[in-house]
């Protein structure tokens, strides 16, 4: 009996239980991934992120190899092609089983769900496991048995899940007698090298030991200090696994075992880093939780679904200034062009651009996420989603409408020093540090080449808060 291990936003060889799995119960394994340029393409994924997902899945090749497995990477155009080709591939190799990983987004869903009945027509049987999250989205529900729209509920359930299902280690199996798919069903490797960028330079490693080393220095030094410095740019607090974890390099059950070997289940309480790191992660689970039982989050719309019919504007200059770091708000201006330099923005500061975006320009928020997709190494849908609807106070767990952040006093609040702006906007370093975000104490008599702030704080607050009253009044009326 042969099983196909299909790979997809899981690129690690280790906590990854369809391999493990396989590798146990099967005499011969082999892997698969797809490229597909044009499913990537129309998710509007950055290339950093593309190179990274990239360089990771060679590597990937590499320590899977050492270990008797072979990972064969095909391209197809996107995933309509994927069921046919599966087939192809199981027919032709005589594989009885393919094992997987879930993936909760909506297209996904619909792919392996037509894999899974293609294959089934074959008499070939599909196992699918859950690593994608700690715990799994479809095993919460609240007392109604209803999901779980809020945060803090959600976490309180979700840490009794974790502590009933602590996760333990996962040692390699037995090595391996693989399969190498024919040629003629592979495409080049040579055809993935075009999204390649080098970014390993600028601090993304792919490879498995270089990435444990990251986990192991935040989780023996700076995961202390997380609590108090996770909100300052300057100060690198945060563990920057992110981008990790959207391509599944490594595995949020992965993280919570190192957690557990270092301090225990201390972990699971209190105020200490390592738990308020934990409930991060915990919030990357909920948006995927969130868009599991509320698939659609994926069709572009609203959480809270009246929202869909908000009147946004529509002026691009206002959206072209915003992606160019050209607002004339010192912070937002630093936090989009060190995204647009870096790939990487900061949790504080997506908060402050994102608020900025949607409450100061009124400018859709579909239009940043979007931006932001298209620039992040870490984009991920869930996340991203998430974040937007989130700040557009159209999603869950959503900060009233009024609640809008104020530029000036959160860059004085976590960049006191202009530590990270100075990084960025180099022309203000002239600029009285006390001063540097406020620009509209500076800009009038300056000649620095830093344009005037695009819209008045005061003023833009105000037509916002008016703007969403008046459609919240109009839809009252309605219903
Ligand atoms: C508007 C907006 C857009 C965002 N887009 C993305 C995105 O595309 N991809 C993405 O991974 N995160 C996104 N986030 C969440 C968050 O900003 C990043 O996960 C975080 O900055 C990653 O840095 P880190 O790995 O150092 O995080 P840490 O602080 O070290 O946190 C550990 C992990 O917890 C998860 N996490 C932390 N904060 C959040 C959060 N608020 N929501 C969901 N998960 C979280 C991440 O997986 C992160 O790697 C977005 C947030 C906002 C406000």
């Amino acid at each position: 009996m042969s099983a196909l291990v299909w790979f997809r936003s899981d690129l690690r060889g280790v906590w990854h239980s369809p391999l493990t799995y396989a590798v146990a119960n099967h005499q011969t394994v082999t892997a698969v991934f797809f490229i597909t340029p044009q499913q990537w393409q129309h998710y509007g994924l950055a290339p950093i992120k593309l190179d990274l997902l990239v360089r990771r899945l060679l590597q990937l090749k590499q320590e899977l190899a050492d270990k008797g497995v072979c990972l064969n990477i095909m391209q197809v155009a996107d995933f309509a092609a994927i069921p046919e080709k599966l087939k192809a591939i199981c027919t032709e190799q005589r594989i009885t089983h393919l094992y997987l990983n879930a993936e909760y987004e909506l297209d996904e869903r619909r792919r392996d769900q037509k894999v899974k009945a293609l294959l089934a027509e074959q008499g070939i049987v599909t196992g699918i496991f859950h690593d994608t999250c700690m715990v799994r989205p479809d095993q919460q529900l609240n007392k109604e048995g209803k999901p779980y729209k809020v945060f803090t509920p959600y976490f309180n359930q979700w840490l009794a899940h974790l502590r009933n299902d602590l996760p333990h280690s996962q040692p390699w199996q037995a090595v391996q007698l693989t399969l190498s798919l024919p040629e003629a069903l592979l495409d080049s490797d040579n055809s993935i090298q075009r999204y390649m960028q080098n970014a390993d330079e600028m601090g993304w490693p792919a490879a498995s030991s270089a990435l444990d080393e990251k986990i192991d220095d935040f989780l023996t030094d700076a995961v202390s200090r997380y609590a108090q410095s996770r909100d300052f740019p300057a100060q690198h607090g945060s563990s920057g696994l992110s981008p990790y974890l959207s391509i599944g390099a490594v595995a949020p059950r992965q993280l919570a075992h190192s957690m557990l070997i270092r301090f225990g289940e201390a972990m699971l309480d209190g105020s200490g880093g390592a738990h308020v790191w934990l409930r991060e992660l915990a919030w990357r689970d909920f948006y995927r939780y969130v868009m599991f039982h509320f698939p659609h989050l994926c069709m572009h719309r609203c959480f809270i679904e009246k929202y869909d019919a908000f009147n946004w504007c529509d002026d691009r200059n206002l959206f072209d200034a915003w992606c160019q770091g050209q607002t004339g708000y010192p912070i937002v201006d630093a936090a989009m062009r060190c995204l647009n330099a870096t790939g990487w923005m900061h949790n504080r500061l997506r908060m402050i651009v994102a608020s900025f975006l949607c409450k100061h320009l009124l400018l859709p928020w579909r239009w940043g996420e979007e931006y932001f997709m298209s620039r992040l190494i870490d984009g991920d849908f869930a996340s991203n989603n998430g974040g937007w609807q989130w700040s557009a106070s159209v999603g869950t767990d959503a900060a009233p409408y009024f609640r809008i952040f104020n530029p000036t006093t959160q860059g004085q609040r976590y960049d006191p020093d202009g530590e990270f702006l100075l990084q960025w906007l180099p022309e203000l370093k002239t600029v009285p540090k006390k001063h540097l975000h406020e620009p509209q104490k500076w800009q009038a008599a300056s000649s620095l080449n830093y344009p005037p702030p695009i819209v008045e704080h005061k003023q833009a607050v105000s037509s916002t808060k008016e703007r969403f009253g008046q459609f919240l009044d109009m839809h009252k009326k309605a219903t």
